[in-house]
């Protein structure tokens, strides 16, 4: 490993090198016209984090096609939710000499070697839809109001509790869910949700009867719907006897289904057990479908057509010497530097108006909700 990682940094030495000898040559030769020339045809970096979740796959192509149609060529890599599988893919298109890097990080934290190397070979370095944590060498963040998200979800558990208004209904019982603990959005997610669901829990009109609230306990690794619902068969096991799970915070797609499986074990779902509200995130067709169903409540939908937009606009702007457009620049500090970044709004989707929203719009296709 040491001997393959010491090797990748020579070449990524020389590909730096390289490119700085080019850049050189440029400048000394000067003339815009040379320089816009530069960027043209360049290929861009694009490092997706799965395969495993839809979202990621329409991220890729949606990427690939816009900064294609700009007239740019890509390379495409996913790195099957694992940290060090995504870090040396990252270090191979550095090598293989890429003008700019999109990376929807796994780890937000394993990046700073790899990104020191782009920053090395002067790659610009887009963070997609997670923020990369702890290192200097992030240009811009594309995302959508991640906080606004989880508001999203704690509202609607909020407003179809009846709890909405001052009323004083309740006690209701709640568990919570939140996404991997080494993606920065996971904190964002939570906080938003809890930002409304706190209240009611402090009034208990809300109680979390696994006593399990704090963000390190109720993470889920990867984002992994098999440990959703590992976690929640064992919640309904030590903390529901008797009683009824009213609402579960739920972070993603992925997870609700994990968690409606645990559910569906213990009989809920069946004529004298109704099922708990169970939010979700990004409108995938199997949770769309579960909605349709009246099984998942609701989902957050996320045009990611618009975020790959975004990603690719701010790639041609810096490859051309302009300023990529931002949104926000005060709100993400990475540890590092708070990154300028463009933020989408996210919209609340459930039985009511998925039609209009996400098969109207044509992010779904009908046909696959059949
Ligand atoms: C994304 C979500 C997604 C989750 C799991 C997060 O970083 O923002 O849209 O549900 O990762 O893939």
């Amino acid at each position: 490993m040491r001997n393959r990682r010491s090797a990748l940094a020579t070449m990524a030495g020389a590909a730096s090198l390289a490119l700085a000898l080019s850049a050189c040559g440029q400048s000394s030769e000067g003339g815009s016209e040379e320089k816009a020339g530069s960027s043209e045809g360049a290929t861009i970096g694009i490092a997706m984090p799965t395969k495993s979740s839809e979202r990621w796959i329409a991220d890729g192509n949606n990427v690939k096609k816009d900064l294609e149609s700009k007239g740019y060529k890509t390379k495409l890599v996913y790195g099957e939710d694992d940290p060090d599988q995504q870090v040396s893919q990252i270090e191979n298109l550095i090598t293989q000499g890429v003008k700019a890097l999109i990376v929807a990080a796994i780890d937000n934290k394993s990046m700073n070697n790899v990104l020191q190397q782009a920053k090395d070979a002067d790659i610009p370095v887009i963070s997609y839809d997670r923020l990369i944590l702890g290192t200097e060498n992030v240009d811009y963040y594309a995302s959508f109001d991640n906080e606004k998200v989880g508001e999203l979800q704690g509202n609607y558990i909020v407003e179809k509790l009846g709890l909405k208004d001052g009323s004083k209904k309740g006690p209701f019982n709640i568990e919570l869910f939140a996404g991997s603990n080494d993606d920065n959005n996971t904190r964002y997610f939570f906080q938003g949700a809890m930002n409304v669901l706190q209240p009611y829990i402090d009034k208990k009109q809300l109680v979390v009867r696994s006593k399990q609230t704090a963000l390190t306990q109720v993470t889920t690794l990867r984002w992994d719907g098999g440990t959703a619902q590992k976690r929640m068969d064992d919640i309904l096991t030590s903390a529901y006897k008797t009683e009824r799970v009213d609402a579960v915070l739920s972070p993603y797609d992925g997870i609700s289904i994990g968690i409606l499986s645990a559910l569906k074990s213990d009989d809920y779902g069946s004529k004298n057990k109704p099922l708990p509200v169970v939010t979700g995130q990004d409108a995938e067709v199997a949770s769309v479908k579960s909605i349709i169903a009246d099984q998942q409540s609701m989902t957050v939908y996320k045009d990611t057509r618009e975020l790959a937009k975004v990603a690719s606009n701010m790639v041609d702007a810096l490859l051309n010497d302009k300023k990529p457009e931002t949104n926000d620049t005060e709100t993400y500090d990475n540890g590092s530097k708070v990154v300028p970044a463009y933020l989408l709004e996210p919209v609340a989707v459930d039985k009511a108006n998925y039609q209009k929203v996400v098969v109207d719009s044509g992010y779904i296709k009908e046909s696959d909700l059949n």
